[in-house]
């Protein structure tokens, strides 16, 4: 209680600092979604102001989230000098409200010119300021939106505030059709779990591949991996138990509620979860939970990693993202309570988010394709890139009994017995959990568990809250054409639910989302897709269904959607560029020369054996197997070179293409020679920390 939320510029920190009509204002802004009255904006600033340096800040940024997966922050002093050569603390309202940084340095996709710089940012009054204290000092966060002169969001929490209220509308309209007269305003919901690797920073100081792409572009696995299952929900250790803790206490300071912390499955991975919030705020938080992370690393000599894939061989990262819906009144709009056949509410909010899963299933896997996401979806490691629903056994039936027109009855949870006397009746849950499917009903939410660890969370709450409005629309325009043919309630929300089982049935899957036979029936008799790389799933984006899509819900216009789709074709083809021109280097210039040295000590070994009268076969044939490894990789090396010069692509599909298709197996390749060299040649001479030494922390 004493840290908690002590560098948050709050509700209550408002009501103790705010006239009582201005915080009423800001809180009816806030909590009802109504327009801010920028009348108000100069008090506010004049408060927040106060606050701010009365915890040492003299700085403020107004912080944005552009297409990258970073934020952006420029910092303006508190500072102003007046005519007298004095100097007095002042914040504008007009500061605090917008800002006007040059936005012609981020990724914006083409829809505007360059020479077009003017970008704005603008205080998203939902999302609280707070203050954040580094090595630099204090600074005053104001998170914002960031659009361009001509109003196109340029950022990921424009078209997230959006998506919010499209699907607010979309279930209000729902809910009110099913009978409630007083219904508050919706809103979505986001507890994301974020796995993440530590490794001691002096080993990544000399790994560039680390340094710069966050992954091992070489390595040889361990002879230790994870396959002894004893790091998962293992003791944690020290080291990193403190570091956790120090993490936690500055994600409480910023009211950030940590609640989750364990071993992951491989070694050296970690998580941490916290409680979930409002979907805006909760990315918001989760984008500082990442810096924090980062941060805190440093200063206990680790280095937190949160790429999709560090290291070849164990289990990469990712980010669950838990979602739900609900409000005020009618609560979580995805709670199926004990009843789930009788709870029509359940039915038709679950329905809807199962119909707009089989319609735009390519979508989601669209929003989670990125170059360090393609290690994981699609290669050999979970979640598959087939976007199925899991509903659990429980609700599978009752859907499935009214998709065969049977009266709904739900098989409860029951209780265990355990064999024991002493412990107690324990309950059990109605439904196992699924950890191989990508979306997966767990209690009461979905958990979309294909996002990657390095993703902001923005882009897959957007699509998700896209999808919903779309399908709740769709779903209140067959519930209404029901009543008004004249039948009742129930009679109408089941019809509507049967509608739905019939046509989209095939997305829901509650098997072994790994396993062969999936895949083939997935895409052979259930018609989905299965999109392996980012190269076949970012042109998702281009599709007409899609971009009617966020026309029609009003999130993205075609512009802003083509821009996001010209950004993260760049951005792909840009990271995997760079590691191959990496690859490249690392081998020419640190394991090839590791290998010569290694030869030649080997070389001079055998002529001194020979001058002594000893014949060794076995320095011989190393060397000979040293050699013509090093050939071999070298030769790729030259391959990939050559490839790496091909610059004539027309649209960029193609050069994504090329990318995947190409480059990539090629960088493979040089690997594979080399992680080969790596257990032939002497030890003191390889010249880069070896997974053995990296992944298991002392
Ligand atoms: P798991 O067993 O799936 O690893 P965790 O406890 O690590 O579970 O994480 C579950 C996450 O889901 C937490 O962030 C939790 O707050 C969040 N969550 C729980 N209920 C909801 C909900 N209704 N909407 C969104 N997120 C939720
Ligand atoms: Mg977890």
């Amino acid at each position: 209680m004493d840290i908690w939320a002590t560098d948050v510029f709050n509700l209550s920190k408002m009501q103790t600092r705010l006239p009582k009509d201005v915080f009423e204002s800001i809180k009816s802004t806030i909590h009802t979604g109504s327009k801010l009255d920028v009348s108000v904006a100069g008090i506010v600033a004049a408060a927040m102001k106060d606050w701010a340096i009365s915890k040492g800040a003299l700085f403020y940024t107004h912080i944005f989230y552009p297409l990258t997966n970073i934020t952006a922050e420029k910092h303006d002093g508190f500072i102003s000098v007046q005519r007298d050569g004095s100097a007095i603390a002042e914040f504008t309202g007009k500061a605090l409200v917008q800002g006007e940084p040059d936005g012609s340095s981020f990724p914006n996709g083409g829809n505007r010119s360059t020479s077009e710089a003017r970008a704005y940012t603008a205080w998203d009054v939902t999302s609280f300021p707070y203050v954040m204290e580094t090595d630099n000092g204090v600074t005053l966060y104001i998170p914002t939106v960031f659009f361009s002169w001509t109003g196109e969001a340029l950022d990921k929490k424009m078209p997230l505030l959006r998506s919010n209220a499209a699907m607010s509308n979309a279930a209000t309209r729902l809910l009110k059709l099913l009978g409630n007269s007083e219904v508050a305003t919706v809103n979505s919901s986001c507890g994301a779990e974020q796995e993440y690797f530590l490794i001691d920073a002096e080993y990544a100081q000399s790994r560039p591949d680390i340094l710069l792409t966050g992954r091992t572009l070489f390595g040889r696995p361990a002879a230790k991996g994870q396959q002894f299952d004893d790091h998962y929900f293992g003791a944690i250790p020290e080291r990193v138990q403190v570091f956790m803790q120090e993490v936690e206490e500055r994600l409480y300071r910023l009211g950030i509620p940590a609640k989750t912390r364990h071993n992951e499955v491989a070694p050296g991975q970690f998580e941490i979860a916290p409680f979930f919030e409002a979907a805006n705020v909760a990315s918001d938080h989760q984008q500082v939970t990442m810096t924090i992370l980062k941060n805190t690393a440093k200063k206990h000599g680790f280095m937190c990693l949160l790429h999709e894939k560090p290291f070849a061989g164990i289990n990469g990262s990712g980010k669950h993202v838990n979602w739900s819906v609900g409000n005020a009144t009618q609560g979580n709009l995805l709670d199926p309570g004990d009843n789930p056949h009788t709870n029509l509410q359940f039915l038709l909010f679950c329905g809807a988010v199962i119909r707009g899963i089989h319609i735009y299933g390519p979508l989601l896997r669209a929003v989670v394709a990125t170059a360090g996401n393609d290690h994981r979806l699609g290669a050999n490691e979970a979640p598959p890139a087939i976007i199925s629903v899991y509903l659990g056994k429980q609700l599978e039936d009752v859907f499935n009994q009214i998709k065969q027109g049977l009266v709904p009855s739900s098989t409860p949870g029951g209780k265990m017995n355990l064999g024991v006397l002493t412990l107690p009746e324990i309950n059990r849950d109605p439904s196992d959990r699924n950890r191989t499917s990508p979306f997966a009903f767990t209690s009461n939410r979905f958990e979309f568990r294909a996002v990657g660890s390095n993703q902001s969370v923005s882009g897959p709450l957007i699509a998700m809250n896209t999808i919903l409005t779309d399908s709740l629309t769709w779903v209140a325009d067959q519930l209404e054409t029901n009543l008004s043919n004249g039948k009742a309630l129930d009679a109408a929300v089941i019809a509507v639910v049967k509608e739905i089982m019939e046509a989209h049935s095939a997305v829901v899957f509650g098997g072994n989302g790994y396993s062969e036979e999936w895949h083939k029936q997935a895409v052979e008799e259930r018609r989905l897709l299965n999109l392996r790389t980012t190269a076949d799933a970012l042109p998702i984006l281009k599709k007409e269904s899609i971009k009617e899509l966020f026309e029609r819900t009003k999130v993205l216009s075609a512009s802003e959607l083509e821009s996001r789709f010209n950004v993260y074709v760049e951005q792909y083809i840009q990271v995997i560029e760079m590691e191959a021109k990496l690859v490249i280097s690392i081998a020419k210039t640190m394991i090839s020369p590791a290998v010569s040295r290694h030869l030649s000590e080997l070389s001079t070994n055998i002529t001194n054996l020979k001058q002594i009268g000893i014949e060794s076969e076995f320095a011989l044939s190393c060397a000979k197997t040293v050699a013509s490894l090093t050939k071999q990789m070298m030769d790729s090396v030259t391959e990939l070179d050559n490839a790496l010069s091909t610059h004539h692509f027309i649209p960029p599909e193609e050069h994504m293409e090329y990318c995947a298709k190409t480059l990539r197996p090629m960088m493979d390749k040089v690997r594979k020679y080399a992680d080969a060299l790596e257990g032939e040649v002497a030890d003191d001479l390889w010249p880069l920390p070896k997974y053995q030494k990296m992944l298991f922390i002392k």
